[in-house]
């Protein structure tokens, strides 16, 4: 079965071809990042109006590098939610459009889904059951994953979401949108131990996490120690990436454990933007090997949006039989634990 996937829920254009057999046959990526940069964050109608405008570019350029005709592709599988109402209604509709054109079923994912699966993309994937950290610009949760829409969450962020606060502590530093890249790469230049941030709800027992409280601290860091243009000097900056840095980092790894000792599961897979996190793939390599677990994460790119994860996500639904009506539904929240279990 050949899939054509097709990811629009915020900010970037995303498509692939996914076949069952062959595996990723291609997949192309439009990102509106530098769209939506002078307004530090995402602006819902100009992400809209530019998926409407890269959509069918990306998909014949997609298809051209997969040397796939329109009349192989077997089904269409599309981001439904949870996202940007009129960022998805755009892929949604274009979707559905398309399948009914070309006489094929088209099957609406769960964005969160795609990334769950995106680790499975990869050489030597991993095998259910395991515990999935989704860490990502909107969430930050530790699920129990017995199978495919097998999934039950163990715990989730309170407040913030972990790269939502790389964004916001980017900002108090002056970087770019989106921030989460940037912090690391400058975390790389500070001195470990100059500062040392909390690390939030690690005493308390469960597998929540919160992290407005450290954003406050780094806040109150910056401010600190703010220089007459409102920012420390560069190497302070630095000092603050690496103490917040490594703040996130600790926290995710720490409740990893605690979750892996729960659930009994030896395997933990790490999916979402922050899952691209250097230091956050490295502590979690050390840490798990100590109790005898491993750690799978996709390769980068397809650690943030991407249409590669919906082909994926859209394709194993379909091969187990999941078929849905002609009507177009986007579900900008939407509960990943309701959905069918295969
Ligand atoms: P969601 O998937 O929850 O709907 P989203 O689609 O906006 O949210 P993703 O595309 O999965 O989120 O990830 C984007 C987030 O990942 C941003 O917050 C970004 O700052 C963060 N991020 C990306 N790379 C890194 C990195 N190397 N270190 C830390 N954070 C990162
Ligand atoms: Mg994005
Ligand atoms: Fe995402």
């Amino acid at each position: 079965m050949r899939v054509l996937g097709i990811e629009t829920s915020c900010d970037e254009t995303g498509v692939a071809v996914f076949d069952t057999k062959h595996g990723l046959l291609a997949h192309s990526l439009y990102s509106q990042a530098k769209l939506h940069a002078e307004y530090g964050g995402v602006v819902p109608e100009l992400a809209s109006r530019d998926h409407v405008r890269k959509l069918l570019p990306l998909v014949n350029e997609t298809l051209a590098k997969a040397e796939t005709r329109p009349d192989q592709i077997d089904a269409i599988a599309y981001t439904a939610g949870p996202g940007l109402i009129g960022a998805l209604m755009v892929g949604a509709c274009f979707a559905r459009s398309l399948a009914y054109a070309w006489g094929v079923q088209a099957l609406g994912v769960h964005h969160m889904e795609g990334h769950l699966l995106a680790p499975m993309l990869e050489d030597n994937p991993p095998a259910f059951p395991f515990v999935a950290l989704l860490v990502s610009g909107g969430h930050t949760q530790l699920v129990d994953v017995q199978g495919l829409g097998q999934y039950q969450v163990l715990g989730e962020s309170l407040d913030d979401a972990a790269g939502e606060a790389f964004d916001k502590a980017a900002k108090m530093l002056d970087l770019d949108y989106p921030g989460g890249p940037l912090v690391a790469k400058l975390a790389e230049q500070g001195r470990p131990g100059r500062f040392v941030f909390p690390r939030p709800m690690v005493d308390r027992p469960g597998l929540e996490f919160s992290f407005s409280g450290l954003k406050t601290y780094t806040l109150n860091t910056v401010a600190e120690h703010a220089l007459e243009d409102g920012l420390p000097d560069e190497q302070t900056c630095a000092d603050i990436a690496h103490a917040f840095q490594e703040a996130v980092v600790q926290t995710l790894a720490i409740k990893c454990r605690r979750a892996l000792q729960q659930t009994g599961h030896k395997t933990l897979i790490i999916a979402g933007g922050v899952s691209a996190n250097t230091r956050l793939r490295e502590e979690l390599e050390i840490q798990l090997q100590k109790i005898g677990a491993q750690v799978y994460y996709a390769r980068h790119e397809f650690c943030t949006d991407n249409g590669a994860m919906i082909a994926y996500a859209g394709a194993q639904r379909l091969l187990h039989g999941q078929r849905e009506p002609l009507s177009v539904a986007v579900h900008p929240r939407w509960d990943m634990t309701i959905l069918p279990a295969l």
